[in-house]
């Protein structure tokens, strides 16, 4: 899930594609993708040739962003900057076969980061 994309003229590590584009939206910047993971091997993509599903039920890296308030428990999120999760594939064969079990778009990556960071939240 590990994406390289430039912010703006920032280059930046982000655990998914969604907070990339999340990011774009915050900062007003755009979003420029640079590198993706394929989700079956972990092997670099570029997102020019790479498929993705989104708004599967799956979102990967949401546990790591709670955060614990002073008692502990956990903090509600203002809101899941890695939702709906764009998960990025080698082929579309692979994608619409991740798709048929967990649901969610099968289509180009660049058409589907397009639209989400586009869509109204
Ligand atoms: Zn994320």
């Amino acid at each position: 899930m590990r994406t390289v994309a430039f912010v703006g003229s920032r280059r930046e590590v982000f655990c998914c594609p969604t907070c990339a584009l999340n990011e774009g939206v915050q900062t007003h910047e755009p979003v420029r993708f640079e590198q993706l993971a394929d989700y079956e091997t972990a092997r670099a993509l570029r997102p020019g040739d790479a498929f993705a599903v989104e708004g599967s039920n799956l979102v990967l890296c949401v546990r790591s962003h709670q955060m614990l308030n002073r008692d502990g428990q956990v903090a509600p999120m203002d809101f899941d900057r890695c939702s709906p999760s764009i998960i990025a594939f080698a082929n579309r064969a692979a994608a619409e076969r991740f798709a048929s079990e967990h649901g969610g778009n099968v289509g180009a990556f660049l058409q589907l980061a397009g639209q989400s960071a586009q869509a109204p939240r």
